[in-house]
């Protein structure tokens, strides 16, 4: 099975053959493959449905490559990962990570609502407004946008892509994905065959043979590091399935993240890569994610930076402040300049950092929105100039309100008409009216009786929504300070539609 593209695979050569008692096996040549696998017994009953993958070995010149002042970058990521959840629910990874040098970040805070907006800073340096706006402006492909591998691949890397949910793929989702293949090696087509041929869904999560999707992922992974020893690679791995959906499902992924960092460190690929171990955002849905922790670990997902201990040595000033800001306010668009400085490494040393630390210093408020974990994230840094918008930000206090509380009561009405202003266009979405309001905080500007923002939940009828948002009061006039996030499932209640920007608020 070959790519043909995003939604579609091309079968090149296919068989039938009989497992007698001569032949046990059946060799396949050597090189890229993608095998569907389908056994039956002498009753014609299906007793074994599967693919499989194989990558071809690294080319000979390739072993080479691998340069000195060469470090690679490698992604894991799972989606909807608070920090904390991660502390409770993975211990062995946790507990392996500390015996390898690392910085865990407790000020990284999400930029947006759900993945994309979360990833595109990272990939691209951009919001998704701004993607959408620029080179996803057409919205038929992704192929023009310039994404963080491409600019690896110019300086000579490999480069990988790999998610484990086919259907809501970062790029893919509502979206169109790529029309060319994004990266030298790419899981889609793999997955694409087990979702739609040997797949099984196990509520929130598919199966293909005896492995879940997230297991593929990680085989991948092993699979890729004969090629992540021959030349400098650049990797991004995204999980997705179950962890998107049960707070406790991480717990089940644990063993597999330690085996497999276990795995990195013994081949000696930590040797020469930065990995990010990370998120995009907490737990979006649930009882849990009402809660207040909830809420506020939302905002908070996990971020740890595993590196080679010879960074430190070779780059004493640049490691220094990427250890210093573990307790800074950082975010994905500073990632993207992080990972940019890979790619002229040696101006890492300390009198270029020292120079750039300066500059830096004296910018004042006029921080740039991403800033290079290699340099000291200046302490006047808050959620405005950092590009997180105010529902997002941590740093906030907040406080609870009445309910009964006129200006909680206006803020819930303003909220369900500014709803109904989003899906105005879409004559198929029913007209929302405010059902019950939840809970209200008032922001730490509480003593400023001109201006103060009040943050509710609430609950909408038809459909049972429950929805919570930032009002921003000033004088007499509202408005809205951020997204309104749909905090519990909507399932398929948004059928008539096709829209991501605004299915959360639809019932059809
Ligand atoms: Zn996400």
């Amino acid at each position: 099975m070959t790519r043909r593209n995003e939604y579609k695979n091309d079968c090149k050569l296919s068989g039938k053959f009989s497992l007698r008692r001569s032949q046990k096996y059946y060799e396949v040549p050597a090189g890229e493959l993608i095998l569907r696998v389908q056994c039956y017994n002498e009753k014609h009953q299906s007793i074994y449905h599967d693919v499989h993958f194989f990558l071809p070995a690294p080319k000979p010149a390739q072993e080479q490559q691998q340069q000195a002042d060469r470090l690679s970058v490698m992604i894991l990521g799972i989606d909807s990962l608070a920090h904390m959840n991660f502390l409770r629910m993975m211990p062995q990874t946790a507990a392996y990570i500390k015996q390898l040098p690392h910085v865990e970040f407790w000020g990284y805070n999400r930029v947006g609502l759900n993945s994309f907006p979360n990833l595109t800073p990272l990939l691209l340096g951009q919001s998704d407004e701004e993607v959408e706006r620029g080179c996803y402006a057409n919205k038929t492909s992704f192929d023009h946008c310039p994404l963080l591998w491409q600019q690896f691949k110019a300086a000579g890397y490999n480069t990988s892509f790999a998610e484990d949910s086919y259907y809501i793929g970062t790029f893919n989702y509502l979206k169109s994905g790529f029309r060319q293949q994004p990266t030298d090696f790419y899981l889609r087509p793999v997955l694409h065959e087990m979702h739609y041929e040997s797949g099984q869904s196990m509520g929130k999560f598919r199966c293909t043979g005896n492995r879940k999707f997230a297991q593929v992922l990680h085989e991948f992974a092993y699979k890729l590091t004969p090629h992540l020893l021959a030349a400098p690679h650049f990797s991004f791995f995204w999980e997705t399935e179950g962890v998107h959906d049960y707070f406790n499902y991480p717990k089940l992924r644990d063993a597999d993240y330690r085996r497999l960092l276990q795995h990195l460190n013994g081949t000696q690929v930590l040797q020469r890569t930065l990995l990010l171990l990370m998120a995009d955002h907490g737990l979006r849905f649930g009882r849990y994610r009402n809660t207040y922790q909830g809420m506020q670990e939302e905002n908070q997902p996990l971020l740890i930076a595993l590196y080679p201990s010879w960074l430190d040595a070779a780059f004493p000033l640049a490691m220094s402040h990427l250890r210093s800001n573990a307790h800074s306010l950082v975010t994905t668009f500073d990632l993207h300049v992080t990972l940019k400085d890979i790619l002229l490494l040696p101006l890492l040393g300390d009198r270029h950092v020292a120079a750039r630390a300066d500059a830096l210093s004296k910018l004042d408020s006029q921080l740039p929105r991403g800033i290079s974990l290699f340099l000291p994230i200046p302490q006047q840094r808050d959620c405005q100039t950092a590009g997180i918008l105010s529902e997002y930000c941590s740093c906030h206090k907040l406080s609870s309100m009445a309910s009964a509380d006129p200006r909680a009561q206006r803020a819930a009405q303003y909220m369900v008409k500014s709803i109904n202003k989003l899906i105005s266009n879409e004559p198929l979405c029913q007209r929302l009216r405010l059902q019950r309001l939840e809970v209200a905080y008032l922001y730490d500007s509480a003593n400023n009786q001109r201006e103060f923002e009040v943050k509710v939940r609430l609950f909408t009828r038809p459909g049972g929504g429950q929805f919570e948002g930032t009002t921003r009061f000033l004088d007499n006039t509202l408005a809205l300070n951020g997204d309104i996030q749909r905090t519990n499932k909507y399932g398929n209640q948004s059928y008539c539609i096709q829209n991501y920007h605004i299915e959360m608020y639809c019932y059809c």
